[in-house]
């Protein structure tokens, strides 16, 4: 028997899928980079299959790919032709919520918008929260150590977890589903698995940590003059109103492109900088916080959203749909100590205009959890002129000890640049675990070191 009939016989015939069967989807994540559909694509429903599959490819030293909700944007979960991939989409459910750990117990396809629905039922809050909620799945979010908007209050998916189950190259499976926030016995296994993108492991079940509800939301917008007022506005507004939500700075060039494409004016002339700050603090206490920063000159004008309406109209203008159809475009995901990051943009900016005078470079992100988005577009010839955008983008970079990727993980496009942001002890080691977890190299080979 070859493989394919050893995994049918293991698995059944209809969660083994080929060729047209498999349709377009596990070809490419939403970097759109994938070219190559899997030799097959696996539907497995519980761990116990997770594991004989992986068990026979180990065997057959065939590679496997773990593919979530192909929402990734690094080329992660991206096949190059020869390897088995396995979808969770099918290892989908919530199996507890427990009200009195503040914890949920979930199958890894389950995706996140569905977990922070059950959460919000039983009275609880998922922190975890990302544009691409929908679709992508609870295994995806852990592997790739997602961020999104509520990181300044709450923390990446690494601070969500409480325990995992995993599956390991040779088919193992280790279970390591801890319900307890303190728990010191020995080394903290699930780390392994968070933030590796499938190369260390498959992800199947995961206790989730929740949080009781923020409660009502403001949402400001605040025009600010400068980058220095930028970060004293963060370190002001966290002294004084306490818990942030989300702090998202926009430049100039980001924000005056979206909002003019969306016709919205929200302030009647332009500022180098604004910034989202959400608070949980009432409309009236942030109102007085405003007006104070006005009157000491940190802001230079701001608004309170007054509807549900408002603020999704400022959200608009940060989600940046207009400026995903400038021509070429490239996306980056970087982080720098947060007093840093001003800086880092003007000279990324020198540096890219100096080779194409006419680039059009964006500034845009999380800046509270010193996440910094670019956004590039420019005439660059497909292919190696691309290349050459990244190699000025993460050259400066370098100069700055910033990280290559802040929160969509390295897959295969950051993979190049590992050593931009990575000692070479630090990848000696990772290659150790890797080595030591996988020595076969079969779990998502070519991604990340
Ligand atoms: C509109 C939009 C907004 C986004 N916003 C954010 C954001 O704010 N912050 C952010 O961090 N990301 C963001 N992303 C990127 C993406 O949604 C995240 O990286 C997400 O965590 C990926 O989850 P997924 O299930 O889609 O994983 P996939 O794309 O399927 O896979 C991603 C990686 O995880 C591995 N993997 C998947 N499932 C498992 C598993 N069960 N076990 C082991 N490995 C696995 C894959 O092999 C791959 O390496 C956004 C994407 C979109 C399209």
């Amino acid at each position: 028997m070859n493989l394919l009939d050893d995994l049918r016989a293991a698995l059944g015939g209809s969660a083994v899928l080929e060729g047209e069967a498999m349709g377009a989807a596990p070809a490419s994540d939403m970097s759109y980079t994938g070219r190559s559909l899997p030799r097959a694509l696996l539907r497995p429903r519980s761990t116990e299959e997770v594991s004989a599959a992986l068990k026979l490819c180990h065997a057959a030293g065939v590679p496997v790919i773990a593919q979530g909700g192909m929402t990734g944007l690094a080329g992660g979960s991206n096949p190059s032709g020869n390897e088995i991939a396995i979808s969770l989409a099918l290892l989908r459910g919530i199996e507890e919520v427990d009200s009195a750990s503040a914890s949920m117990v979930v199958k890894a396809g389950t995706p996140l918008e569905e977990c922070q629905r059950a959460a919000a039922e039983h009275g609880l809050f998922l922190a975890l929260d990302l544009g691409s909620r929908g679709s992508c799945q609870v295994g995806g979010n852990l592997s790739t150590n997602a961020g999104g908007i509520r990181v300044i209050r709450y923390g990446m998916a690494r601070e969500q977890v409480l325990g995992i189950e995993a599956v390991l190259a040779d088919g193992t499976v280790v279970s390591s589903m801890n319900r307890m926030l303190k728990n010191n016995a020995g080394y903290d296994l699930k780390h392994l698995f968070i933030g590796s993108e499938g190369t260390l492991g498959v992800i199947t079940r995961a206790v989730l940590r929740l949080h009781p509800p923020p409660g009502e939301i403001t949402t400001t917008l605040c025009a600010v003059e400068s980058y220095d007022q930028v970060v004293a506005l963060l370190r002001r507004a966290q002294s004084s109103l306490g818990g942030i939500m989300a702090f998202e700075a926009m430049w100039e060039d980001y924000f005056g492109f979206n909002a003019e494409a969306l016709k919205l004016r929200l302030f009647a002339r332009s500022h180098p900088f604004c910034v989202i700050l959400e608070s949980t603090k009432p409309a009236g206490t942030v109102e007085t916080f405003l007006a104070a920063a006005v009157e000491e000159g940190l802001i230079a004008d701001a608004l309170i959203a007054r509807s549900l309406r408002e603020a999704r109209e400022i959200w608009s203008v940060r989600e940046g749909h207009p400026i995903e159809t400038l021509p070429n475009l490239l996306n980056f995901d970087v982080s720098l100590p947060i007093g840093r990051i001003g800086d880092y943009a003007e000279a990324c900016t020198a540096a890219i205009r100096k080779r194409w005078p006419d680039a059009h470079v964006s500034f845009y992100g999380h800046v509270g959890d010193s996440n910094v988005h670019i956004c590039v577009s420019a005439p660059y010839a497909p292919g190696e002129g691309m290349h050459e955008v990244d190699a000025i983008v993460y050259g400066v970079l370098g100069d700055y000890r910033g990280s290559i990727s802040a929160e969509h993980g390295v897959g295969t496009l950051k993979r190049p640049y590992l050593r931009f942001s990575r000692s070479p002890n630090e990848i000696a080691l990772m290659r150790l675990l890797k080595q030591a977890l996988d020595p076969k190299g079969i779990l998502n080979p070519g991604k990340v070191i």
